[in-house]
Parts: structure tokens; C-alpha cells; sequence
């Protein structure tokens, strides 16, 4: 049964962008993401995660790796799991989430890092009921961090999202990515429509409004971005966080020839590798 609900959502469900490609709503394609990655569980919503495992940024972290998200950046580093979500990751309660964190974490001490848990990957708040159940165990927990990475679409579409986020902020740090300023470069870099481009903005906003801790961070590579959008970019956050000192403070991002961004970009030029590497995938040859 619901392999036949996968089928049918998986009809012209979004993979990476080609020439040419159809703008999508891209709350439309959290909901529809939501439903491969997530399903009930005997003990609350359970998610896909592709991994579990420490990273060295932030001075070592344990990293949940979040499977499916709304947006297709044409450059994005991310696995397989985020074209195609039905493929990739393992359903994990949002209790076995946590304490593979928590394992993870504990590793990372081993080596001489720090007490820091962090969702990322793809986009985590896909699943935001999962999202808030791993927030209440890692509130409970003795770690002192947790580092939240999102596009801040969905964060951005109703208040509501920051307000539950909230609960857990004496712990939570959120990180929102930025694809652009404009509605042009919104849908040029994520395929998404180009309305859609205020949401991450609308996220911060938000957060800042309800007292989380969160600071924005941006794909400014000059090689996607103009310097004029990236100066709209800046003024814009100024405007929401005039603390943030945003000239000084931006985390901004450049794209690098990771594997991953480098087979998107060429599929993003090229129609007859992008064909091939669909057939590839969905054939188990990746
Ligand atoms: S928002 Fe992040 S994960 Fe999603 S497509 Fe863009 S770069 Fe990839």
C-alpha cells in the first residue's frame, strides 16, 4: 500500500534542474517530500535520515542527515537523497534520531571535540512534528547545542513554525541559507517560483521575533550572484536584523566541485547526461 501511495507521488515528482525546466511551488514540494520521508510510527513521526556521523565545522558536530527538500539548486552539494527521496535513507523515530545523535556526539569526544548536535543535509524541517520530537530529546539531554540548517522555506510560510520552534531556544541555533534577493535569482538558482522568495526572509524575521537564535547565511558565489543582488541581499537582512551587522557577519557560500554539485551543474547544461544519470540512479547504477 504504501509503496503504491510512493508511486503515485513519485509521478513528475522534481529531480535535479534541466534546460528549460517548469518553476515549482516549492511548498507544494515540502508536502509532497513529506510524504516519502516521513510516515507515523508507534513512537511519533518517523523520518529518513541517510546518515549519522561527525563532522569537523563548527569544531566537531554530530550531523543527522536529513533525506528530501523543497527547493533544487542547481549547484547543490547534497546527496541522491534529495532528487530522489523514495531511494535513499532509512525511517528513524524521532527518539532513535536523537540518540544516534547522541552516539554520534559521544564519538566526537572521543576524538576531542565538543558537545554539539546538528540536523542538516537536505532540509530538515521537511517533517516538522519529527523535527520538534528530536528538539524535546536533545532539550532534555546534557548537550549544550543544537545547530538547525535550513532554506527557511517552510520556516518562512507561517509564523507558527518559529513560535514552536521557540519551546526549545535556550539550546537551538538556526541557520538559514540564502539562494537570493531577488524573484529572478530565486528561481534561476532553486527552480522554485520566483513569489516563493521572500519566505526564507519572512523566516528570520520570525525566528528573531520569538527570541531564536539565528543568523543567515548565503550562496554569494560571484559566479551566481551579481554584487548588486548581493548588496540587495545584505540591505534586506539589515532591514529584519539591524544588529547583525550583516556587511561584516554574512556567512557567505561559494560553490565548490564536489561531485555532487558538479554532476548537477552538468545536468543542469546539458539534457542527455541528465537523462542518463536519471536512468542510472533509478536503475541502482549510483
Ligand atoms: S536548499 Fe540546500 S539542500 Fe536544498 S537544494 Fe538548495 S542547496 Fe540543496
Amino acid at each position: 500500500m504504501f509503496k503504491l501511495v510512493v508511486e503515485e507521488i513519485m509521478e513528475d515528482y522534481p529531480r535535479f534542474l534541466t534546460e528549460g525546466f517548469k518553476p515549482f511551488n516549492p511548498l507544494e514540494l515540502a508536502e509532497r517530500t513529506a510524504k516519502i520521508v516521513t510516515r507515523p510510527g508507534a513512537q511519533g513521526l518517523e523520518r529518513k535520515y541517510t546518515r549519522f556521523y561527525v563532522v569537523s565545522v563548527y569544531g566537531g558536530i554530530a550531523t543527522g542527515y536529513a533525506v528530501g527538500c523543497c527547493l533544487r539548486c542547481f549547484y547543490c552539494w547534497s546527496n541522491w537523497s534529495r532528487d530522489f527521496p523514495e531511494k535513499y535513507g532509512v525511517f528513524y523515530s524521532p527518539r532513535q534520531a536523537a540518540l544516534n545523535l547522541f552516539k554520534a556526539v559521544d564519538e566526537c569526544k572521543r576524538i576531542g571535540g565538543v558537545d554539539k548536535l546538528r540536523l542538516s543535509g537536505c532540509e530538515p524541517t521537511v517533517g516538522f512534528e519529527h523535527l520538534l520530537d528530536v528538539l524535546k530529546y536533545a532539550s532534555e539531554s546534557k548537550y549544550s547545542l543544537f545547530i538547525l540548517e535550513s532554506n527557511g522555506v517552510i520556516l518562512g510560510s507561517n509564523a507558527v513554525y518559529a513560535k514552536r520552534l521557540a519551546e526549545f531556544k535556550d539550546k537551538l541555533y538556526v541557520r538559514i541559507s540564502f539562494k537570493a534577493a531577488t524573484p529572478e535569482g530565486f528561481t534561476q538558482r532553486t527552480g522554485a517560483l520566483g513569489s516563493f522568495y521572500t519566505l526564507p526572509f519572512k523566516a528570520l524575521k520570525y525566528l528573531l521575533d520569538e527570541g531564536v537564535y539565528a543568523r543567515a547565511a548565503a550562496m554569494t558565489d560571484v559566479r551566481v550572484m551579481s554584487r548588486g543582488e548581493q548588496s540587495t541581499l545584505i540591505q534586506m537582512l539589515d532591514l529584519i536584523d539591524p544588529d547583525g551587522n550583516y556587511t561584516e557577519t554574512l556567512e557567505e557560500e561559494v560553490i565548490y566541485p564536489y561531485n555532487m554539485s558538479v554532476k548537477r551543474i552538468r545536468a543542469f547544461n546539458d539534457k542527455f547526461f541528465a537523462d542518463k544519470l536519471v536512468k542510472n540512479i533509478l536503475s541502482g547504477g549510483i
